[in-house]
């Protein structure tokens, strides 16, 4: 037999990066449970599910247009987040997934030896893809659950080239004010880029709450992420965006694979940005009156959370995250461990519809209980 030596072949930092293990298809994890019914409350998706201008649009494609390749720049897509927005549809890059276009940003700005700074309890892919691409990721610890401004500025080094800030945070929940934001990007003077992932974007009514888009005329290193994943409900679908000064975009895009947008994602996409339905308020009115039942109920079993914007909340529990996983998965009831996220015993929830959460609560109580 011929043999491969995989230990040359491939970087060390690739060797010895952890790969992520999926979780199985809802199926196998009934079986493997022994539960009738299953409520995924592990990925902040939309209990309501598209809107229904986006659930025509893939209930009609039509199948002979699988053979045809989509656009290869969501063209269409890009115009009318241009419109919405107030800038140049080239200032838009669409991907596969907010996920696929934070690989984007990686591969564009960063070679060996750089490094990006992020923090160690947020969305865990900006800290990955940088790890398994060879480039430092430094985290810097939340203060008070919130990405810590001057921290990370005192971190900055001649190497950093990428500060990611989740905002709202996931998971905290916690987010910079417009004011916070700009003192930030004042104090970096244009030195680094920096980006500003608004995946729960749509799930903030707060005043001082900013829209990242609206400041990039004024500072052109300032990167934002969207997704259709979560307000939109269309996370199957797998279709994201960024968007950036045109020059910088115009680098961003130079990484990117053409093609990575399937054409169903693309209008379905532009079908919710259209949506006259109500279907944000809808949603938020969802979100907000399940948030206030679980703060209740929690209150009533003296769990602690830490709950902010967003559509999910965090539970202390007072035992083992990922027993407390096996154990609610037995009711029927998918939650999030967070020892991944660096937050031992603590489970993330998603706020979804009240039959929902009035299951999470009574499986709760008998998980702690017994
Ligand atoms: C869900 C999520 C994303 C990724 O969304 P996709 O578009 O589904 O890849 C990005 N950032 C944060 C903070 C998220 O929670």
């Amino acid at each position: 037999m011929m043999k491969t030596n995989l230990d040359t072949l491939v970087p060390a930092y690739v060797r010895e990066f952890e790969p992520y293990i999926p979780s199985k298809p809802d199926d196998e994890l009934k079986k493997l449970y022994g539960c009738q019914n299953l409520y995924r409350l592990n990925n902040n998706e939309n209990p309501l599910g598209p809107p229904p201008g986006a659930q025509e649009i893939i209930r009609r494609f039509s199948p002979p247009r699988g053979a045809v390749y989509p656009s290869g720049d969501s063209y269409y897509l890009r115009q009318e987040i241009g419109n919405i927005n107030g800038i140049d549809p080239d200032q838009v890059v669409v991907g596969n997934g907010a996920n696929e276009v934070i690989a984007f940003v990686v591969k564009a700005f960063c070679q060996q030896g750089d490094n990006i700074i992020t923090t160690d309890k947020t969305f865990a892919v900006y800290e990955w893809v940088a790890t398994f691409s060879g480039i430092k990721a430094k985290l810097i610890p939340l203060k008070n659950e919130r990405f810590d401004d001057q921290a990370m500025l005192e971190s900055i080094d001649e190497n950093t080239k990428v500060i990611f800030i989740c905002n709202p945070n996931n998971p905290s929940g916690t987010y910079w004010s417009k004011d916070t934001l700009i003192a930030f990007l004042d104090a970096l003077s244009g030195r680094q880029m920096v980006v500003v992932d608004e995946a729960y974007f749509e799930f903030v009514e707060n005043e001082d709450y900013p829209n990242g888009i609206s400041l990039i005329k004024d500072y052109p290193n300032l990167i934002v992420f969207r997704t259709f994943s979560k307000m939109y409900g269309i996370a199957g679908l797998r279709i994201g965006y960024l968007a950036a000064d045109l020059a910088v975009a115009d680098m961003i895009r130079r990484t990117c694979v053409v093609y990575s947008v399937n054409t169903t994602a693309q209008e379905a996409a532009l079908a919710c940005l259209r949506d006259d339905t109500g279907h944000i308020a809808k949603t938020r009115a969802l979100v907000c009156a399940s948030r206030a039942f679980l703060r209740e109920e929690l209150a009533k079993l003296n769990l602690p959370i830490i709950a902010g914007e967003g559509n999910y909340l965090i539970v202390r529990l007072p035992g083992s995250d990922t027993l407390a996983y096996r154990k609610l998965m037995r009711e029927g009831i998918m939650i999030r461990p967070m020892t991944g996220f660096r937050y031992p015993n603590d489970i993330r929830v998603t706020l979804s519809k009240m039959e929902a959460m009035e299951a999470f609560i009574a499986a709760l109580k008998k998980m702690l209980e017994t």
